[in-house]
């Protein structure tokens, strides 16, 4: 039986992942800060808390899985600015410990695991060139970003030193387990809301930024692609579609039955970012063409799929 270790297995992308990795009979085991959290039922609990505690290398040396999936980061491109420190240890210096875990016990001969690193779009920063690739320079403009593309560094380096690491460059990817500090569900939570008079109005930041979003479970089934394929690479994971934080909103209102929603938007300087790319688009070709792996739920269909749940928790 194959062993699976998940960090970050309660968030949005540990729990599609566990469910995967459990329908195709896998053992799998998940790190968790406090064992009172949401855990997909059929997995291993391990508390551990990533942000205070530096066992993760004893964890990893204990279980000796196959394959190590590290999703565990924060996960916020605005949180990060307030925790700049928090996010260098958690999407850095863990993802460090972890590979040095990982070669000591490929240096020992022991079991071979396959790392696979959930990076992101944002390592890109404000993008060089349009679409992105695997070449794209990387030049983060966030502390999450920066962070991330040390983690991203550090697997290149691991992969060159022998062990099976991977790098995955996941763009935005949503779904209703996303939480609300994401624009897709601040929006369509709020739309659900508004249609049932339950709110006014929507506070937004910047409506032009365009994002490359795809559904979550695609891009769970990305990682365990990359995870089973004989050769440790990187890879970009996105759809190659672009659409504006407005776009969203408009199918989203659309969704909900709301059709005087440009009354109700209103637009909050408070909450712009610094450093906020106004276009990201994924190139995912090389995902495809090595690991067979495309997008399976369009745009309208997240959209649709996230509104309709959050009126469905209305109800
Ligand atoms: P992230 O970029 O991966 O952190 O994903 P988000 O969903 O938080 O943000 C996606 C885009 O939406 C960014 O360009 C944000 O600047 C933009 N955005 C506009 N208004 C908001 C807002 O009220 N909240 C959030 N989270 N993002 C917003």
């Amino acid at each position: 039986m194959t062993r699976a270790l998940i960090t970050g297995v309660t968030g949005q992308d540990g729990s599609y992942l566990a469910e995967l990795l459990l329908a195709q009979g896998y053992e799998v085991h998940g790190v968790t800060r406090d064992v009172g959290e949401l855990v997909t039922p059929g997995v291993v609990a391990h508390e551990l808390d990533l942000a205070a505690d530096s066992a993760i290398g004893e964890l990893i040396d204990e279980l000796q899985p196959n394959e190590i999936y590290n999703l565990a980061a924060l996960s916020s491109v605005y949180q990060s600015w307030q925790n700049p420190n928090l996010t260098a240890r958690l999407n850095g210096a863990v993802v460090a410990e972890m590979l040095a875990a990982v070669k000591t016990i490929h240096d020992r001969g022991d079991t071979e695991i396959r790392f696979v690193q959930a990076s992101s779009a944002e390592i890109f920063g404000v993008p060089a060139e349009s679409p992105q690739n695997e070449s794209t320079a990387v030049r983060p403009t966030s502390p999450y970003g920066a962070a991330k593309a040390y983690a991203h560094g550090l697997v290149g380096a691991y992969r060159a030193a022998g062990v099976a690491a991977s790098s995955v460059i996941l763009y935005n990817h949503e779904s209703p387990r996303r939480p609300e500090t994401f624009v897709t569900r601040k929006i369509t939570a709020a739309a659900a809301r508004i249609s049932r008079g339950l709110q006014e109005t929507l506070e937004l930041g910047n409506l032009d930024a365009r994002r490359d979003w795809g559904w979550a479970p695609d891009y769970a089934d990305a990682l365990v692609r990359t995870a089973q394929h004989p050769h440790a690479d990187d890879f970009v994971i996105a759809t190659g579609v672009s659409h504006s934080v407005r776009d969203f909103v408009a199918a989203a209102f659309e969704r909900a039955g709301v059709d005087d929603w440009s009354e109700r938007l209103r637009v909050s300087d408070s909450l712009l970012r610094t450093g906020d790319a106004a276009l990201q688009l994924g190139d995912a070709s090389k995902a495809q063409r090595i690991l067979g792996w495309t997008p399976q739920v369009e745009f309208d269909e997240i959209v649709a799929a996230m509104v309709d749940h959050d009126l469905a928790l209305l109800s």
